[in-house]
């Protein structure tokens, strides 16, 4: 089966957060299964463009509105991701250096999707499913659906991932001729509460619709920003098939980016060398339990309620614990984290900012890694932690709620709390403490997270199950009544 899957970001090559590392994976696995699945994304300018050679593959013109421009499509020339990737250059719009966050990313997502379609548009066939993730590609399934210039493409079978239902790129009716001269008996398949909602739309006009674990897509009824209703209207189409992680980058047996390699069998002296490194760079005390948290920092994250779980932990426990912060994010949750350093007592530091290789040393020398997270839509650094025998410490919700199981149950192996709120985050650091000072259970716990399978291999045998299930037969010619 050929799969084109469109998005905004694909790890390695630009990544601001879990969407990028399940692009970055899902089609590596796909391809390994015997299937052709491709990349398609905006070029941005990151260092991977900057350091692998490239192929230019097509040219075109289009237009959004009244605005023409010319693209490209460029394609990795040596295969080094496990699929084949492609680029769109579009001067002015995308080549820029971050992913998002600019005044015209309306304009920038809307120039990318039209381009995208109008390339598949001249291919000599069509792909077997095209694959689009979150609202930066949420239009495609309309474009091709009801856009007239585009016809020829709409049976091309369409799936939708929801990584995020938080963001869903909303824009106003004004900005209706961003799209190609679409049928305007449509507009209800754009719209959502008075605005175009690219998110919804996707929702709406895709095949199928996945999130990317159970419990989200359970949560979305309840609540998704607005959301709810459609949901709960499009349940028939809707399923969740968790993340996996990309076990060939996430394996502390050979990661590239630590010095100190370890497995199941050699963890304590493994983590304990990583973790000496961190003390050691950020003034941390090696001898008690280095509590972390790495993610963006928003209330989604339950970032802005750090500061105060962290102070109130330090007055009610004492100082029996480290904690070493790396993120970005709201500037006010920053500044606070910041402030707190004066406090620290060889106990506690922060690093604001983005940081690929400090992340994979956390991971690998912490004993614990906090997520309170208030929306969790599957969660990737839980994965990470368990695989690198740091024991997560998860709010129950969305992907948390399935990928961790309490230790105080049978067989489990975290510390899971009910609510974002201060008081269950500094009861579970209370935990944390209490259970790093029994060594052998610590052991224990580490081996039976080391040996989970989060690997990809469930998850990407589900989704061409999906795929599979769509695949477009030809209605039947009515055939002329026998005369
Ligand atoms: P989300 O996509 O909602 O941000 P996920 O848990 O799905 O959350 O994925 C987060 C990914 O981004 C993980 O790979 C995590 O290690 C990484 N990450 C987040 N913030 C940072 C940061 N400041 N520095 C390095 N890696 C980060």
């Amino acid at each position: 089966m050929e799969i084109i899957h469109v998005s905004a970001e694909c790890y390695p090559v630009a990544k601001a957060g879990g969407l990028g590392d399940v692009v970055g994976a899902l089609p590596k696995y796909q391809n390994e299964l015997g299937h052709i699945a491709k990349v398609v994304m905006p070029m941005y300018k990151t260092k991977f463009l900057m350091n692998n050679a490239w192929d230019v593959v097509h040219k075109g013109r289009t237009n959004i509105g009244d605005y023409w421009f010319d693209y490209t499509i460029i394609k990795e020339q040596t295969n080094k991701l496990g699929f084949d990737l492609y680029l769109v250059d579009i001067n002015g719009l995308l080549d820029r250096e971050k992913v998002y966050g600019y005044d015209d990313d309306t304009e920038r997502f809307a120039a990318f999707q039209v381009s995208v379609v109008d390339w598949i548009s001249v291919w000599a066939h069509k792909p077997d499913v095209i694959h689009v993730h979150d609202h930066h590609t949420g239009l495609i399934p309309f474009i091709i659906k009801h856009c007239y210039k585009y016809q020829h493409l709409h049976d091309i079978p369409t799936v939708l991932t929801i990584h995020n239902a938080q963001y869903q790129g909303a824009m106003g009716w004004d900005k209706s001729y961003l799209l190609p001269p679409w049928d305007s008996w449509k507009w209800g398949m754009l719209d959502w509460k008075g605005a175009i909602n690219p998110l919804a739309s996707g929702i709406k006009c895709a095949w199928k619709v996945t999130t990317v674990s159970k419990s989200y897509l359970e949560e979305m009824r309840q609540s998704s920003n607005g959301l709810e209703d459609l949901f709960e209207y499009e349940r028939g189409k809707c399923s969740g098939i968790l993340n996996g992680i990309d076990v060939d980058v996430w394996d502390p047996a050979t990661d590239s980016y630590l010095e100190d390699h370890f497995s199941v069998e050699t963890v304590a002296e493994g983590k304990s060398r990583s973790k000496k490194k961190l003390c050691d760079t950020f003034s941390l005390d090696i001898h008690k339990p280095l509590i972390v948290f790495i993610g963006r920092l928003v209330g989604e994250k339950g970032a802005d309620i750090l500061p105060a779980a962290i102070s109130d932990s330090f007055y009610y426990i004492g100082r029996k614990m480290n904690f070493l912060i790396l993120g970005s994010g709201f500037p006010e949750v920053e500044a606070q984290l910041s402030a707190l350093q004066r406090l620290a007592q060889n106990d506690y530091n922060v690093y604001v900012g983005y940081n690929e290789a400090l992340s994979h040393l956390m991971y690998a020398g912490a004993d614990f890694l906090l997520m309170p997270s208030r929306v969790e839509p599957c969660g990737l650094n839980q994965m990470y932690s368990m695989r690198y025998g740091t024991v997560p410490m998860v709010r129950r919700t969305g992907g948390l709620r399935d990928t961790v199981v309490d230790y105080g149950e049978e067989n489990g192996y975290g510390i899971v709390y009910n609510w974002a709120a201060i008081g269950d985050i500094t009861q579970g650091i209370w935990r944390a403490v209490d259970l790093y000072s029994d060594e052998e259970k610590m052991a224990e716990i580490r081996g039976r997270m080391m040996q989970l399978d989060f690997s990809w291999q469930s998850s990407v045998q589900q989704y061409i199950s999906l795929y599979q299930d769509l695949q477009y037969k030809e209605e039947p010619v009515a055939k002329s009544l026998p005369e």
